[in-house]
């Protein structure tokens, strides 16, 4: 096997987005995946490409996002079952509503207008199933929906397709630097690059000790619930202001619970437990909101296991201990949307020592100081 110039650590959306476009720039790529790629939050999640609620540091990169969503057939030769019908954020009160309203004004300032304010009237003829209640929301009208273990695998045979190559089922277990390389050991023998990229999802704070570089990283393992089918009464994808949710009807009539509720992950052995009281609060703010939902029978439960910073935005950019390694992990439950663009800016950082789009929020620095190699 030739020497690639860059090995990638991590084979979820976010390492495969990243072989992705490194390859378009014809630079060799070889993916370490110990599982199987999109086995964890990339191939689970549920799927929400969203602009709507970003904190203003993430923004212009979610924005930047969207636009490779809206031509996501170029970049990887299938549409990932993206559909963009919009994301709404709904508000039961009138101080929810002032809350949102001030939201969107806080986007404004900052040169961005893809949350716009509803009220009661243009929400129901929205989400004409929304419980009576609700007295106005947020809209992102370009905002939708993708399925996430289809679109994972796409970037991961485009990727292929231009070269790049995967190795599954093993995993990266140390990682040393001699005469301009880097070692990289795994459990099955060793390869070795002039660079890496360090996409270890909830396993990269290990990758980031091992550089002298420790993080607060919290594993954390959100849940997710789905019905069986029912009749068509929702298009874009719906969340809540005062309490967790993230709610959305697929095509096929079945409906995906979720938002925030988390169960308890094992990330050495990849076991989540659900906590299913969480669960019948996600049920109950369902059945508040969307009446049709009373009588919705769940058929089905899952966790996935996923990296939280304390900041709630990730790590993307350069190692400050060690040359040549780039990180983008701790994507804390929305990386979803991002994964598009973060490989395009890993891959030009590596190409090309800068990117358009304003970084700096995302320095690994922010945390402790790390300690020098
Ligand atoms: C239930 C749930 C719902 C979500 N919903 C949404 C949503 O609607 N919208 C949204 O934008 N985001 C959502 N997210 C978040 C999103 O899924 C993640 O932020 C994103 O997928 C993270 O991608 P990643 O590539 O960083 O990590 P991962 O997908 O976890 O990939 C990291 C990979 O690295 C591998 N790895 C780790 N250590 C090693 C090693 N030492 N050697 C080799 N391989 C290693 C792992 O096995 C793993 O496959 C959700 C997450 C969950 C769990």
């Amino acid at each position: 096997m030739t020497t690639p110039d860059v090995i990638v650590i991590g084979g979820g959306l976010h390492g495969c987005s990243t072989a992705l476009h490194l390859a378009r720039r014809g630079i060799q790529v070889l993916v370490i995946e110990k599982d199987h790629v999109g086995r964890h939050a990339s191939g689970v999640n549920a799927g929400g490409v969203r602009r709507l609620g970003r904190h203003p540091a993430e923004i212009p990169l979610s924005v930047a996002s969207m636009e490779l969503w809206h031509a996501i057939r170029d970049l990887v030769d299938d549409d990932c079952g993206f559909e963009s019908h919009g994301q709404v954020k709904v508000a039961e009160t009138e101080a929810e509503l002032e809350t949102l309203r001030r939201r969107v004004e806080e986007v404004r300032t900052l040169g961005f207008t893809h949350e716009e304010l509803i009220g009661q009237d243009e929400l129901r003829d929205l989400v004409p199933a929304t419980s009576p209640h609700c007295v106005g929301a947020i809209v992102c009208r370009h905002d939708g929906a993708a399925l996430p273990f289809r679109t994972t695998l796409a970037f991961k045979r485009k990727a292929e397709s231009l070269g790049a190559r995967f190795i599954e089922g093993i995993r990266v277990t140390g990682l040393r630097r001699a005469a301009g390389h880097w070692h990289v050991e795994t459990t099955d023998g060793a390869h070795e690059a002039p660079r890496i990229v360090n996409t270890a999802g909830a396993w990269a704070h290990q990758v980031a000790a091992q550089l002298g570089e420790p993080v607060p990283l919290e594993v954390i393992a959100p849940m997710l619930m789905i019905s069986a089918p029912m009749a068509p009464f929702l298009k874009p994808v719906l969340g809540a202001t005062g309490r967790p949710l993230s709610f959305k009807q697929f095509i096929n009539g079945t409906v995906l619970i979720g938002g925030g509720h988390r169960g308890r992950p094992d990330p050495e052995t990849n076991w989540t437990d659900l906590d299913f009281a969480a669960l019948a609060i996600s049920a109950r703010t369902v059945w508040d909101l969307f009446p049709v939902m009373r009588g919705a029978q769940i058929v089905r439960a899952w966790a996935g296991i996923e990296a939280r910073m304390p900041d709630d935005i990730p790590v993307i950019g350069p190692s400050r201990t060690s040359e040549n390694v780039w990180h983008a992990f701790g994507f804390s439950a929305h990386g979803f949307q991002l994964g598009p663009v973060v490989g395009a800016i890993i891959a030009e950082l590596i190409a090309t020592d800068r990117t358009n789009l304003p970084i700096a929020p995302f320095d690994i620095a922010r945390f402790d100081r790390p300690t020098s190699l």
